[in-house]
């Protein structure tokens, strides 16, 4: 397709919302595109990978795709940290140097912050950096049997499905190794139900949970670790016991993003149709907004697709009426080498719907297609982690 406008983009943060971004727009305009994408880690990682390095599945090298194998015409991948973003002159300084855009779009997801929830660095394992996940890993594997707590610390949070995901990955790992009986597993949620949105989904784990002895502590997220007498405790002051800890920290908006004044009640708002921000020329997409859909890839893939679509108009001179829809599908693990997948709509001003699949062995297989259909796509049909 011709370029009639030509136009300098930059898109800040090589996650899945920026690589569906750029892959989409690469192969539309190849060449003749103008994108310049900055991240300052040397490769990606599925947020799932970290569950297949915390249960020993794969080593943390192996979770890794190597932007350096990032061909896409049009694209320039840059490693850089973002020092600073001013959105109304649209400049970006990095430590790689200063790039102006005619349209920025900001993909920096969101950071971790353990260091709130006091106990949890010096008392327990966080498990969403890839880090955290193979040191997780590794208290697994010398855990001998006891009280195994996992806990939320805070909303929102990134892949709702997740915590649950991991007690009854936590059940087999244990039944495994000979040590369920004599030990307890506890999950703590700061909701009602494993996933509101899908009541149908949140009945069936509490179903697979009631199975498997596997005690689910709803309502309340944990507030603090006391590592000397081994105790969780949660908002209302409820005590846990606990032998090994595996929690999900506090989630926050990148410092830069804060920094620039793009931030209001903690993530970036943005019109839930077209992902603009209140700054012209300024798009926000994935967990980085307060969009309304979880912070999930599959919620971030979706609004880099319409935002991509907008830019592509732009670039033809164009205008596209191409909105967000708030639907995402994602597969969840039910342990025994089960998985469900997940269909959900999230519209502004009304209730999610959607459909649930009761776990099957055969979804793996759907799984395992989800992320290898996204790395041939954004790396190349060769592509390969490590
Ligand atoms: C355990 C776990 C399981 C998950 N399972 C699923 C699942 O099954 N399905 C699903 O859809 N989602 C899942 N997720 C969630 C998913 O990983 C995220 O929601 C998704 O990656 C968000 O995409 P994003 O583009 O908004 O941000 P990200 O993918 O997080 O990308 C943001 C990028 O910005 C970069 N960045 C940030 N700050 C700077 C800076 N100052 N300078 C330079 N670069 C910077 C980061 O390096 C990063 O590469 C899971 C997450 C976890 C933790």
């Amino acid at each position: 397709m011709r370029i009639v406008r030509v136009m300098r983009i930059v898109v800040l943060g090589a996650g899945f919302g920026g690589l569906e971004l750029s892959s989409v727009l690469s192969d539309e305009f190849g060449d003749a595109l103008d994108l310049v994408l900055v991240d300052r880690a040397d490769g990606f990682v599925f947020g799932f990978s970290k569950l297949d390095v915390m249960f020993g599945r794969i080593p943390p090298a192996a979770a890794r795709h190597r932007y350096a194998d990032l061909v896409k015409p049009g694209v320039r991948f840059v490693r850089a940290e973002i020092l600073s973003l001013d959105p109304v002159a649209r400049r970006v300084v990095t430590d790689a140097g200063t790039f102006d855009a005619d349209v920025l779009v900001v993909a920096l997801g969101a950071d971790y912050d353990p260091a709130a929830t006091p106990g949890l660095i010096d008392g327990g394992h966080e498990f969403y950096s890839v880090a955290g996940a193979a040191a997780a890993g590794d208290a697994l594997s010398a855990f001998a049997g006891g009280e195994v707590v996992i806990g939320v610390t805070s909303t929102p949070f990134k892949c709702p499905p997740a915590p649950s995901e991991t007690a009854l990955l936590v059940h087999d790992l244990l039944v495994a190794r000979g040590i369920r009986t004599g030990s307890g597993i506890t999950l703590v949620m700061p909701f009602g139900v494993p996933i509101p949105p899908s009541p149908d989904a949140s009945r069936a784990i509490l179903a697979a949970f009631a199975e498997r002895d596997i005690r689910f502590a709803p309502d309340r997220p944990v507030s603090a670790l006391v590592p000397h007498r081994r105790v969780v405790l949660l908002s209302d002051g409820t005590e846990l016991p606990y032998d090994l800890f595996l929690g999900i920290p506090v989630h926050r908006v990148p410092a830069v993003v804060e920094a620039a004044g793009m931030a209001e009640d903690g993530w970036i708002p943005v019109d839930s149709l077209t992902l603009e921000t209140r700054f012209p020329g300024v798009y926000a997409i994935g967990d980085v907004t307060s969009v309304g859909t979880p912070k999930a890839g599959v919620f971030a893939e979706g609004q880099a697709k319409v935002v991509a679509a907008r830019i592509a108009a732009r670039l033809r001179d164009g205008t596209s009426a191409e909105a967000y829809d708030g639907r995402g599908i994602c597969y969840m693990e039910f342990g025994a080498g089960q998985v469900a997948r997940i269909d959900v709509t999230f519209l502004k001003g009304q209730p999610p719907h959607g459909t649930f699949d009761t776990p099957t062995e055969d979804a793996t297989a759907d799984k395992e297609r989800f992320g290898t259909s996204r790395v041939a796509r954004w790396f190349g049909p060769g592509a390969h982690a490590g």
